[in-house]
């Protein structure tokens, strides 16, 4: 069996370019060497230092790098880094989907010549970090019933509402806020600094806690006619940007899946009771064979849908159906995993507990379970269930 990767049985790595494996494998290495030893910490602490890592995360080119343009390696290069991210953990990889595929992909999908100038360049090379408005606290999957507001005053906005469990939130130098207008749902980019405008944190979190959650809070806050994203009106711009965060989930949760089985494989192998290693019991091998079938095809699942996306025939319900499966397989993978370490499980000593917390937080945004399960049943029966 010595030519059996574990991690990797049916070798979906032979399908990777050599520039995919060379760009994979530098985000391992610096999550290995700069996410690994302190994650634990900041996990503990509940914190993250976002300032600091997002001048590392811009000099290695891991914003926006899945925009075509330069430093664009393709979506399954993109995909892979957003892997190794989350290997390291989900808060680290959340930070990465929302400034690339959130907040950089809205700018420029919809924004002027003015907004991209302005922000994309500081947002790759991480001096600006950005943040993504939708969710509000009686508005979630349902984002159509927002109340958050803008009314025209001569050629300025005036922007009021209160935005919630909003990610890099209070650290964010730029918001892209999505509105009800007279013309419909506008996206607006907001400078941080403005007056009226406050990022409040949100504390408490059991999940993500190596990640930044804030409300945004908007109190008559003024932008000029430039500030509006003109290039979409509705839902469907915002919908549109979650479509390609989601898709960076789809990879990204099989590295905090990896991450858990790996210490698992180990944990079997090493943990001796009545005598032999746990490895040894059927039951415990069962629960590592489950974990790797769900592993490889998760990752084989995503490599297709990253190959769909590469020849751009990549729709939005292909993207519910990775989203959706492979987060739930993901989050039963480190259920499982938790199972096996025992007590051990339960501690910051092994990176099982901290993913497993952390994907019920990614089981829930993006749409949830529940809404993307609908969107699944809508392509199979043409029927709408979830409105
Ligand atoms: C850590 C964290 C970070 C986040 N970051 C951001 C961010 O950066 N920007 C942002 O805008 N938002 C963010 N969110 C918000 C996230 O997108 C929402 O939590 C998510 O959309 C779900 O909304 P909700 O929590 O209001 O749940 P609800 O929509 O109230 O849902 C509650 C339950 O009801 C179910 N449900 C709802 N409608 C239906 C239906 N039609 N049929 C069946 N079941 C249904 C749901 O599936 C769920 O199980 C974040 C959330 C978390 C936890």
């Amino acid at each position: 069996m010595a030519d059996l990767k574990p991690l990797d049985l049916i070798d979906v790595d032979a399908l990777f370019t050599d520039e995919e494996r060379q760009i994979r494998d530098l985000a391992r290495e610096w999550v290995h060497d700069r996410i690994l030893p302190q994650v634990d910490d900041w996990f503990e602490r509940g914190e993250i230092p976002s300032r600091e890592l997002a001048k590392e995360l811009g000099q290695l080119g891991f914003f926006g790098m899945q925009l075509p343009g330069e430093g664009y390696l393709g979506a399954v290069a993109y995909g892979l880094v957003e892997l190794e991210l989350e290997a390291g953990d989900s808060g680290l990889r959340s930070f990465v989907s929302v400034q690339s595929a959130l907040a950089m992909f809205a700018i420029h999908a919809f924004g002027s010549d003015e907004q991209k100038q302005e922000w994309l360049p500081r947002m790759a090379s991480g001096d600006a970090i950005g943040c993504f408005g939708l969710t509000e606290a009686d508005s979630g999957s349902d984002p159509g019933s927002m109340r958050t507001h803008a009314r025209r005053d001569g050629d300025d906005w005036i922007l009021n509402g209160t935005k919630m469990w909003i990610t890099n939130g209070s650290v964010s130098d730029v918001a892209i806020v999505w509105a009800t207008t007279e013309e419909g749902i506008r996206g607006f980019v907001v400078p941080c600094d403005v007056p009226g405008f406050s990022a409040p944190d949100i504390h408490k979190k059991l999940s993500l806690r190596a990640s930044v959650t804030s409300e945004l809070v908007l109190d008559e806050v003024r932008l000029p006619a430039g500030a509006v994203l003109p290039g979409v009106v509705g839902l469907k711009g915002p919908l549109s940007c979650l479509n390609e965060a989601r898709y960076g989930i789809v990879w990204g949760v099989m590295g905090a899946a990896r991450a858990c089985f790996e210490s698992s494989v180990n944990y079997a192998k090493e943990r001796v009771q009545f005598g032999k290693p746990i490895g040894a019991f059927q039951l415990t091998q069962k629960k590592l064979a489950d974990m790797a079938l769900e592993l490889n095809k998760g990752t084989l699942l995503a490599y297709h849908l990253g190959r769909m996306k590469e020849q751009g025939t990549l729709r939005p319900q292909h993207v519910s159906i990775g989203k959706l499966n492979n987060t739930r397989e993901a989050l039963k993978i480190a259920r499982t995993a938790r199972g096996i370490h025992g007590a051990n499980g339960i501690t910051l000593e092994y990176p099982i507990m901290r993913h497993m917390t952390n994907l019920e937080s990614v089981i829930t945004y993006e749409g949830t379970e529940e809404v993307h399960t609908l969107v699944i049943g809508e392509a199979l029966t043409g029927l709408r269930a979830y409105a």
